[in-house]
């Protein structure tokens, strides 16, 4: 109990850095450990490599032949590298991913060992499936799920303690070919989007466009907290967050830890981890501290978005793991600790392709403008149409703790624009831009748009979604999630907006000879529609949420439970049955793992709460309190009468303590709900205050109890000791 605390503050102030190797030059060390397009290109045959490389670059199918030569290659390479063993990495519906491991070997006639490795090995796995969520999609007796082999996201070598093992990112499928993973629908969303997009640029006159993708850069936001503390708080190794903690004396409004000096410590567990990121070709490119006290982030270069997402899935994993080995638990909750700034992932997105470049980007001349603003648009109205499915997507019972606090992103979904293109949107919207055939009026709007600044100058940090200078940033995503949903949505919903500017523009453009005229004519119509959704103020203001929900119509969407419905919206349905991203069963089966999860990890947290608080605190406080007691019984008899206000107010806390761990006691073995809906909402509103009740009465007790006797590592040592 409270020896361990103390323990662990005397380990850590007497704790050296792990010492570790000498980086190594980049340009030694990266992608080692990838067989990517450079290594098959030592490895294979030329046509094989042309094959291949192909299927890299645009995603279209491989002859069994070539993933014969390209197995056999992959195989010689990795035994190389000492790997005995291969596995099918795949994406499941949470949030973490999946392996199971094969030995290359094989066993002939004789006894001897062979090892061997097929194209048909190498495309397809099949690992025991039913334990993976799966909503209502499979029945048990069709419990296998199959994985298949992504050629366009590179395989790699992953070394740990247990020996090095050859991963191939994969995709994760149900016997009748249904998604059961994250990485079934980006592909198809980038498929949708491609499609879509290419109706726009043939409209626009372009010809010969490659295909197109959305590129996805992340800011991965965690805390650091020493091992020897997280070892003495249950809550932190088995919820990833501080089910209880009295706020720190020194807390946040001490600004210095942003951009501050890195802890010795910390900065060897960066350099290690940003090495073993170069190792597997994950583009490291900053690091800095964040706004709270142990924050710290990463920001890998963006890539396409399918590499982006395994790359954050691995990130993630080698975060951890490397956090391990320098002593420190690495914390990906977006709320680790209550009054202290949560951790967030912000997900830069663009779209683009090899011959037209970045289309969010305004470029510099007024043909690659227009595509800019049509390309802009589409995000505008997807924002507004199908802002409860951004919210959807990033909705879980850890983001809530973030999302409509007064720190991130409010859970009101809006667009920021900057005031320069803000103002030209407006301008189109209010026909003060080429509305008439008239040349004179046509150039000055084309001039506007011509000097259009790329950066859009001040940020807006209170922003859910703001455009900055060449791409979108959705900030309101978890530290916690996996991009690939928040990429989904946005790639599905820019689909279903290019679609409609592409029949739009069909008819404006049969209707007018001027490209420019009917391109702001439907760009025109697109605002009066949607611009509602675009607002550059202050996103945590009062009078926001009352105008953003009063005068524009905008949904505020506090918590999980009421943003999963979404999945069951008429339009969100629609939307994915028409882009074929999700048939209607696979986005029901989404809502109800996506249901089952968040009920799942607040019960958790709650029968947490209940044990740390009847087997840790309430006997620190019952110990002192009879220390108290049997002080003051010591003094009866003396003409002096003992001030015994502070026995009384650590007892009633104490006893208020146990009438709300009583009534959450009751809560939790609640069972008879109608529907998965309804018991949603009883984790949001009844389990969760419940919680935070127990809560208030720990966190007093923590305050009056002697410092020796508590036993919970205090905010102040997690956070400042390192
Ligand atoms: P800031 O903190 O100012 O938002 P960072 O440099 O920390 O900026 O992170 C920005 C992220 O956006 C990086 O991952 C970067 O590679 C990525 N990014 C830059 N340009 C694009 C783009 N066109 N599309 C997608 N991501 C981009
Ligand atoms: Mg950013």
């Amino acid at each position: 109990g409270n020896q361990n605390r103390l323990k662990a503050i005397e380990k850590i102030t007497n704790r050296a850095p792990n010492m570790v190797d000498k980086p190594e030059p980049l340009s030694k060390i990266w992608a080692e450990d990838v067989f990517n397009l450079h290594k098959m290109e030592e490895a294979l045959p030329k046509n094989a490599f042309k094959a291949i490389k192909k299927t890299v670059q645009t995603g279209c199918a491989l002859e069994p032949a070539t993933a014969d030569v390209v197995a056999a290659a992959m195989k010689d390479w990795a035994l190389s590298k000492g790997v005995k063993f291969y596995s099918h990495i795949f994406y499941p519906m949470t949030n973490i991913t999946a392996e199971k491991h094969d030995g290359f070997i094989i066993t002939n006639s004789d006894g001897g060992a062979i090892t061997e490795f097929t194209g048909s090995l190498l495309i397809k796995g099949e690992p025991d499936g039913s334990s993976f969520p799966n909503g209502s999609l499979r029945m048990t007796n069709a419990a296998r799920g199959y994985t298949a082999w992504d050629p366009t996201s590179p395989a790699y070598v992953m070394h740990t303690a247990n020996g090095s093992t050859l991963m191939i990112p994969s995709v994760f499928m149900s016997w009748t070919g249904e998604a059961l993973d994250k990485k079934i629908p980006l592909l198809r969303s980038i498929s949708a989007m491609d499609e879509a997009g290419q109706k726009v640029l043939k409209l626009m006159g372009e010809t010969d466009t490659a295909p197109l993708n959305s590129s996805c850069g992340a800011e991965q936001e965690y805390f650091l907290v020493d091992e020897n503390f997280a070892n003495a708080r249950p809550d932190l190794l088995l919820a990833g967050r501080t089910l209880f903690g009295a706020p720190p004396a020194k807390g946040q409004q001490f600004d210095d830890h942003y951009f501050g000096a890195i802890p010795e410590r910390v900065q060897v567990f960066m350099q290690d981890f940003e090495n073993k990121l170069y190792k597997l070709g994950i583009p490291a490119k900053t690091h800095h501290n964040e706004v709270a006290p142990g924050q710290f982030e990463i920001a890998p270069y963006y890539e396409a978005a399918n590499v982006a997402a395994d790359h954050q899935q691995l990130l993630m994993t080698v975060m951890k793991s490397t956090a391990k080995e320098h002593g420190f638990l690495c914390l990906l909750h977006e709320k680790p600790f209550a009054g202290i700034n949560g951790s967030g992932k912000h997900v830069n997105w663009s779209v683009g392709n090899s011959t037209q470049g970045n289309l969010l980007d305004p470029g510099s001349t007024p043909h690659d403008n227009l595509n800019f603003l049509l390309f802009c648009g589409a995000v505008i109205r997807g924002v507004h149409k199908y802002g409860p499915l951004l919210r959807a997507v990033i909705a879980s019972a850890s983001n809530d703790h973030r999302l409509g606090a007064n720190e991130a992103p409010p859970a009101i979904l809006s667009v920021y624009l900057g005031e320069q293109l803000e103002g030209l949107f407006n301008d189109i919207k209010n026909g003060k831009l080429l509305t008439c055939a008239d040349a004179g009026l046509m150039d000055s709007g084309l001039s506007q748009i011509l000097h259009f600044e790329r950066d859009p100058g001040d940020r807006n940090r209170t922003s859910p979604f703001a455009f900055t200078g060449n791409r979108f940033e959705f900030r309101a995503v978890g530290s916690s999630q996996s991009v690939s949903g928040p990429l989904v949505a946005m790639n599905t919903m820019l689909a279903d907006s290019l679609n409609w500017i592409a029949e739009k523009l069909e008819v404006a453009l049969a209707e007018s000879e001027n490209q420019n005229i009917a391109v702001i004519s439907v760009l025109k119509e697109l605002m009066e529609l949607h611009g509602n959704i675009v607002f550059g103020g202050d996103g945590y203001s009062k009078e926001w949420h009352t105008m953003a929900v009063e005068e524009r119509g905008l949904q505020n969407i506090p918590t999980t439970a009421d943003a999963l419905p979404a999945f069951r919206e008429e339009s969100i349905v629609k939307l994915f049955e028409s882009t074929g991203v999700f048939s209607p069963i696979e986005l029901e089966s989404r809502y109800q793992v996506y249901a089952e999860q968040y009920i799942l990890s607040i019960e958790v947290e709650a029968k947490l709460v209940i044990d740390m608080a009847t087997t840790t605190i309430y006997p620190a406080a019952m110990s002192y309190l009879s220390q108290l007691g049997l002080t003051t019984s010591t003094m009866i008899g003396l003409d002096i009468a003992l001030d015994t206000s502070l026995t009384s107010e650590i007892a009633v806390e104490t006893n208020a303590l146990m009438t709300a761990v009583t009534k959450l006691k009751q809560a939790v073995a609640t069972h008879d709900f109608v529907d998965v809906e309804a018991h949603m909402h009883f984790c949001a509103d009844v389990i969760r205050g419940l919680m935070d009740q127990t809560r208030e009465h720990a966190d007093a007790l923590e305050t009056l109890v002697a410092d020796e006797l508590w036993p919970l590592p205090k905010y102040q040592e997690m956070l400042f000791i390192k």
